[in-house]
């Protein structure tokens, strides 16, 4: 289930019934300073509300600051390995570290949730199947979902002793099932937002459609708060399929839905092209409204009471389009669909 507590990171609220969240990772080098704000620029552009810099060097920690100074969504920094990158991003404004307990030692631990408790910032801990602590290892021989939950847990009660449970909890692994099960017993045991995302999911086409099942499931069940897609690819495919993945759950309250059919033998407009145009310019409007593009009458009438533009083949070349529900155009050449709904679109 969705999580009962609440963090606020950099004015975006995660988890407690807040709207999930989309994240995504710079891929340039953080000490370059412009790369890195350009990236950002872009990736907000395409509807991220989070994002997150490596910050594997002290020069990328102290860069921090001049990043946030020119860009406008929270930046969280990624710690791995040192923790006093943690307290140097911290003081650079950071507004949440994303650490993972495993690969540091307790002390350090300790030292980057005084330092958080100090600025009041939220952390991540960030439980992943490649780093889990030695000891939970050899207990069950292998990163199974029972290993990377006992793993999250111990960590979540070490934030307890430290008296500060102002966190978020990430599981991550790159197998779909083991993701899959392993956040569904972590939101039953922990209390706590849960980021969630399928890691190291491969290139863009395949990375989609398996981030999509492990998405796609534990969103089904309520399950993440905020999330992250993994692609070996450009920030802003992650951010525009992690949209995708919350539209297809009525979860973006700003979005523009595309119904579209596969096409068959009855098809008398050029649906494929027409969705296609129609998605390019559209696709990434924050704007709620559903647009249905159908090939002919057979499901295009129904879909188009339904829709606030629907388009539909009437015979060759010739489409009729509904306007919130009702007829607006009887009869429309192929050729003007797209001047028709981009005059439509702006009065939805
Ligand atoms: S809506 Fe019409 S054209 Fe499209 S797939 Fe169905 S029957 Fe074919």
């Amino acid at each position: 289930m969705a999580s009962k507590l609440q963090i606020n990171l950099g004015g975006v609220a995660i988890g407690g019934g807040a709207p999930i969240s989309i994240q995504t990772m710079t891929n340039t080098k953080t000490e370059d300073v412009d790369a890195t704000v350009a990236q950002i620029c872009q990736v907000e552009s395409a509807g991220c509300d989070i994002v997150r810099v490596s910050c594997n060097t002290k020069a990328a920690a102290e860069s921090l600051g001049k990043i946030i100074s020119r860009v406008s969504i929270p930046v969280v920094a990624d710690i791995h390995f040192h923790y006093k990158l943690a307290i140097i991003s911290i003081e650079n404004g950071a507004h949440c570290v994303r650490i993972n307990p495993g690969n540091m030692d307790e002390s350090g631990f300790r030292e980057i949730v005084r330092c958080a408790e100090e600025h009041g910032i939220p952390i991540r801990i960030g439980v992943n199947s490649g780093s889990l602590e030695r000891e939970i290892l050899d207990k069950y021989h292998e990163p199974n979902s029972d290993a990377l939950v006992e793993s999250a847990m111990l960590n979540e009660k070490k934030m307890y002793d430290f008296g500060y449970p102002n966190f978020k909890i990430s599981i991550k692994s790159s197998d779909v099932k083991t993701c899959i099960d392993a956040n569904r017993k972590l939101s039953c045991s922990s209390e706590h937002p849960i980021h969630v995302g399928l890691t190291e999911s491969g290139p863009v086409f395949s990375g989609t459609i398996k981030s999509s099942a492990c998405l796609g499931a534990l969103l089904c069940d309520g399950v993440g708060d905020t999330i992250r897609v993994s692609l070996s690819g450009d920030p802003v495919e992650e951010v525009k399929v992690g949209r995708q993945i919350l539209k297809a759950f009525n979860l973006l309250d700003k979005s523009v839905n595309i119904i579209s059919c596969p096409t068959c033998s009855r098809t008398v407009i050029n649906v494929i092209e027409l969705s296609k145009n129609i998605e390019d310019k559209y696709g990434n409007l924050q704007k709620k409204a559903n647009i249905s593009i159908l090939g002919c009458v057979v499901n295009g009438i129904g879909e188009a009471e339904h829709s606030d533009i629907g388009i539909f083949g009437i015979k060759q070349g010739v489409a009729k389009i509904y306007f919130k529900g009702k007829e607006y155009l009887s009869t429309c050449e192929e050729k003007d669909i797209m001047t028709v709904v981009d005059e439509l679109i702006l009065d939805v």
